[in-house]
């Protein structure tokens, strides 16, 4: 059988097949309907059995060790398992108090540890310990991670087959047991398929349900460069010839979306081509933009990790363009201190010189990167619900500990600041009145940063697009954040396959968007950055170029081809033909008119297949 889905992240992987239940399916919210309660004392019941299992096992293999103590300890635990104290009292709420499993769980962890208290009971501290330690293992069943922490272990290599993936399940695969990532749902734009692509795992998404029928232990061939997903190819083809494929394709592997032609017509990757013809990462030649202003174009790097602006430094990046800080909350089941916090934030801007720009964007959680330690009640919708600045606005406890890392950090680089989500200016005044405060209280503590911090808007929402004049007076920098704005726009989630002609940077509406964006910051003499993946989009770039924005920022994955297009393309044309171009396509009907201009204008383009 083979299925034929989207390509999201390119590379070969071959492994057996792993079905996951991801946590999306599952409520964050502390009640449930009367309805769901049996079902959920089900899911619940479950849970704590493979909880009892996985300890279980733990301990026989404790034991064959010899490691009687630890063995002890697990023994403990799996008594607190089966008696009635802790299990029991959290079956009563679900039952009676229609709790959800997670919220029925803590409260009875806090009843028994209360109970505990008021006896005094001489050995609380231990208890507290093992009791937090099972309320996780199980907390981590109900949310489909078990699996994914314990399940993915071991010599073999495994393609991974979810309805869908939350980026902070995603964070957690180990990319040495996890050869690739199959969805039935998905697109490029979704921050599974950043993340999957940003650690160089193989990822298909959209591939429909028929995915399902596949069973767990069959070999599969998942190739993310042609999207296609082959079950039990060795039957097809023999596994020698299998191997041999693999081993060929991974020699020549054509990374990333985008492909081009090389001399003797072969398709070469255009980061390889980029690469050949310039070594690394070309410098950007400065154009001058309206009014003689330097423009200082520049391209820089989205990433979500230390170990990225590493990669991104040796990739020839002209610095940071988005750090999504987000994903340091992700996977766990705390929130990070801000010691923790300053201790990454300055590893980044140390990576650089002093010179370089990092723009640190703050947590921007919510819509498809929900964050189960903020207990947030479950929405009907939550990408147009609590998500980025809101919630920032909402935990300020949580904001005013970022900045402060943030601007600690600040005294040892260029550090920007970002805010995600801004749809109003009330937001925004009230977000930097927040950081006047964190500075004011570090000035106090005669705890040094960077006082003339630049301090800019994602512009994702059209509303603050619409804005982008009043916004942009008030800001040091814009940065347009296209994998949002179009979903917005447009009204077609960035996670739908089969909206991928609504959500689709070319078209006509959006293009004007950012153009009117673009415009009303210049006129405030204020730069603009484009973090979405369209930046990455080949026939966006001349586009771009011409309508003059000042900086492109992706993916450490796409810079050399990226790169490479815009040097290209600024060589071979000069400002004003770019410009005509760029407001020429403002008039045209529809996305398909615009890319069938943009191959006509920019026959250099034409080399460059956009996959798919
Ligand atoms: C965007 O929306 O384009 C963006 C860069 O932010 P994120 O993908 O993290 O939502
Ligand atoms: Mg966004």
């Amino acid at each position: 059988m083979q299925l034929q889905g989207i390509p999201a992240s390119a590379g070969l992987a071959w492994g057996r097949a792993l079905h996951l239940v991801s946590s999306t399916r599952q409520s964050e919210s502390p009640t449930i309907p009367l309805v769901r309660v049996s079902a959920e004392l089900k899911r619940f019941d479950a849970a704590v059995g493979q909880a009892i299992e996985a300890i279980e096992a733990i301990r026989a293999s404790l034991l064959e060790e010899g490691r009687t103590e630890e063995a002890d300890i697990m023994e403990v635990q799996l008594v607190l398992l089966q008696d009635r104290e802790l299990v029991g009292k959290a079956r009563d709420k679900i039952l009676h108090l229609h709790y959800a499993s997670h919220a029925a769980l803590e409260a009875a962890m806090a009843d028994v540890l209360e109970t505990m208290r008021q006896h005094s009971h001489p050995q609380l501290v231990e208890r507290a310990m093992d009791l937090e330690d099972v309320v996780h293992r199980i907390g981590r069943n109900l949310r489909g991670e078990q699996s994914v922490l314990e399940g993915l272990e071991g010599s073999e290599t495994l393609v991974l087959l979810c309805e869908s993936l939350t980026p902070s399940e995603a964070v957690l695969l180990n990319p040495k047991v996890v050869a690739g990532i199959a969805l039935i749902h998905g697109s490029v734009t979704s921050h599974v398929a950043i993340i999957s692509r940003s650690m160089g795992i193989p990822t298909v998404v959209g591939l429909g349900p028929d995915l399902q029928s596949i069973a767990d232990g069959q070999m599969v061939l998942l190739d993310g460069t042609t999207g296609t997903l082959t079950v039990d190819p060795a039957e097809v083809l023999g596994e020698a010839e299998v191997l041999r494929e693999a081993e060929a394709l991974r020699e020549t592997q054509v990374p990333r979306e985008t492909q081009v032609l090389g001399e003797a017509g072969d398709p070469m990757s255009t980061a390889e081509a980029g690469k050949r013809q310039i070594g690394r990462v070309p410098q950007l030649p400065r154009v001058r933009g309206e009014g003689g202003r330097d423009t200082g174009r520049q391209l820089l790097s989205n990433i979500s990790s230390c170990a990225e602006a590493a990669t991104a430094l040796s990739e020839g990046a002209a610095g940071i363009g988005l750090f999504r800080t987000e994903f340091l909350f992700m996977g766990r089941n705390d929130f990070p201190s801000e010691e923790e916090q300053f201790a990454t934030y300055r590893k980044v801007v140390s990576t650089f010189d002093a010179r370089t720009p990092v723009i640190i964007r703050t947590m921007d959680v919510g819509g498809d990167k929900p964050l189960a330690s903020l207990r947030l009640e479950e929405e009907d919708n939550p990408f147009l619900g609590k998500r980025g600045m809101r919630i920032s606005l909402m935990r300020q406890d949580l904001l005013r500990t970022q900045l402060r890392a943030i601007l600690r950090a600040s005294a040892y680089g260029n550090i920007k600041l970002l805010f995600p989500m801004i749809a109003t200016l009330g937001e925004w005044r009230q977000a930097k009145a927040i950081v006047a405060e964190v500075q004011a209280a570090l000035t106090d503590a005669g705890i040094p940063y960077n006082q003339s911090i630049d301090i800019g808007i994602m512009i994702e929402v059209p509303s603050a697009a619409l804005l982008a004049d009043r916004l942009a007076q008030e800001a040091d920098f814009l940065s347009i954040g296209t994998n949002d704005l179009i979903q917005y726009t447009m009204a077609a989630s960035r996670n739908s396959p089969s909206l991928r002609k609504l959500h689709d940077p070319l078209q006509p509406a959006v293009l004007r968007l950012i153009h009117q964006v673009i415009r009303s910051a210049h006129s405030h003499g204020k730069p603009v950055s484009l973090c979405g993946e369209m930046a990455s989009e080949m026939a966006a770039l001349p586009l771009l170029l011409g309508m003059g924005l000042d900086t492109f920022s992706v993916s450490n994955e796409a810079l050399a081809s990226v790169g490479w297009q815009l040097s290209l393309l600024s060589e071979r044309w000069d400002s004003a033909q770019l410009r005509l171009a760029a407001e020429a396509v403002l008039d045209l009907d529809e996305a398909s008119d615009v890319r069938q201009y943009v191959q006509q204008h920019f026959p250099e383009l034409q080399q460059v297949q956009v996959l798919p």
